[in-house]
């Protein structure tokens, strides 16, 4: 994002920004940045990320970013939400504790319920817990997203092969799963389940050897570095940001990506890249979706019924079937099919679009 000091209002007018909210409190030594994107569609959600930025305007790009990100990401989602993501300054071994939590806390309530937070880097559950003691506007203090965001991904995968394919049978399909922490291990156990064969990596021993366990002898482990050129037919990014890249993306040797983990490309080109080289990608904010469906439920309902939430996360399948139908008929400006990255961005913005030109009755 291109931001300069003194264009603070230009970005925030051209990117669509409502709201950028400063907190301080010299008690207890917070300083946090709330960027609040776009409430059209309900209130904004998204996670406290405490992180030690090396300057207050990488902070603010940063949480301006985040923000942005979680409005496509709801308005993807189907959810009555909108996006925007808080950043409290200071490296969390250091800077974190009930005070400042709970200061912080409180500011979230000043804002009545226009931003509702939960757990993002650099914090944890006990931590929003804390917070929580301050505001009620923070969701997934009891429920542990990552399996339904790994069944969110298993429904994606399938839609996948179901598109390229014809058929979402995983007899025979062998998937290469980049990281197999909270989300990779259920999304592998889903997978050996249904009868794929995996190629696992992770930079955790412990992890692949549990993964390796549960895998039925159908697990296999290569290096961490050597993941990217598994010859297979879905490549599922779980561990970080930015892997599709300039570096990593010459070495693919699959037919899908489709992964748990968030921002996988490292620009909007390599999406273009991918879909260049005919390898089919599931949008990273629409296939990963599973787990703010299940913050949302909690936030609106306190409690989760798993089977009502399973049937709201299998339409990530329907999401991005149509979604490839869309890239299919959308140009790019030379004249190709657009990227399915780009399909997705324009799926969500069409959605906030006709609910904000929803005609106003008036409803006694
Ligand atoms: P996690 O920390 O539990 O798991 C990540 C795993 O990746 C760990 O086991 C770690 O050792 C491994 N790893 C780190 N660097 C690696 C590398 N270079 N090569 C191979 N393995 C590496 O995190 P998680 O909750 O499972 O989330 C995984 C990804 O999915 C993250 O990008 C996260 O932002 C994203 N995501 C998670 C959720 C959720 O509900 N947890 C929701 C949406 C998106």
């Amino acid at each position: 994002m291109q931001l300069q000091q003194s264009s603070l209002f230009e970005s925030m007018l051209g990117e669509g920004f409502e709201e950028i909210i400063f907190f301080s409190d010299p008690k207890t030594g917070l300083k946090s940045i709330v960027a609040i994107h776009d409430t059209t569609l309900g209130p904004a959600l998204g996670g406290t990320r405490i992180w030690n930025y090396r300057s207050e305007m990488e902070a603010l790009k940063d949480v301006m970013r985040l923000a942005r990100a979680m409005t496509l990401k709801a308005a993807g989602a189907g959810l009555n939400l909108g996006g925007g993501k808080a950043v409290i300054l200071g490296d969390p071994e250091n800077i974190k504790n009930e005070y400042l939590l709970r200061s912080y806390g409180r500011f979230i309530e000043t804002l009545g319920g226009r931003f509702i937070t939960g757990e993002d880097v650099g914090t944890t559950l006990e931590d929003m817990q804390t917070v929580a003691q301050e505001t009620g506007y923070v969701s997934g203090v009891r429920y542990d997203p990552s399996p339904f965001t790994a069944y969110g991904v298993y429904v994606g995968i399938k839609a996948c092969l179901r598109y390229l394919y014809g058929d979402e049978s995983f007899e025979g399909i062998h998937v290469a799963v980049q990281g197999v922490g909270k989300v990779g291990m259920e999304l592998a156990r889903l997978l050996v389940e249904d009868g794929a064969k995996l190629t696992v990596t992770d930079i955790d021993r412990r992890r692949v050897k549990e993964c390796i366990e549960i895998g039925k002898g159908r697990v296999e482990y290569v290096e961490p570095s050597k993941i990217y050129s598994v010859e297979c037919d879905v490549f599922s990014p779980s561990a970080l940001g930015g892997v599709i890249n300039d570096t990593t993306i010459k070495r693919l040797n699959c037919r899908i990506v489709a992964g748990a983990a968030n921002n996988q490309l490292e620009s909007e080109r390599h999406g273009e890249v991918l879909s260049g080289m005919g390898i089919l990608y599931a949008p990273d904010f629409i296939i990963n979706a599973g787990g703010l469906i299940t913050v949302a439920n909690e936030y609106m309902h306190g409690e989760i019924d798993e089977r009502m939430l399973k049937r709201e996360i299998e339409k990530i399948g329907d999401r991005l079937d149509r979604i490839f139908r869309m890239s299919e008929s959308m140009l790019d400006s030379s004249g190709m099919p657009a990227s399915t990255a780009k399909a997705a961005e324009m799926f969500a913005i069409e959605r906030i679009e006709k609910i904000s030109k929803m005609k106003k009755i008036y409803i006694p």
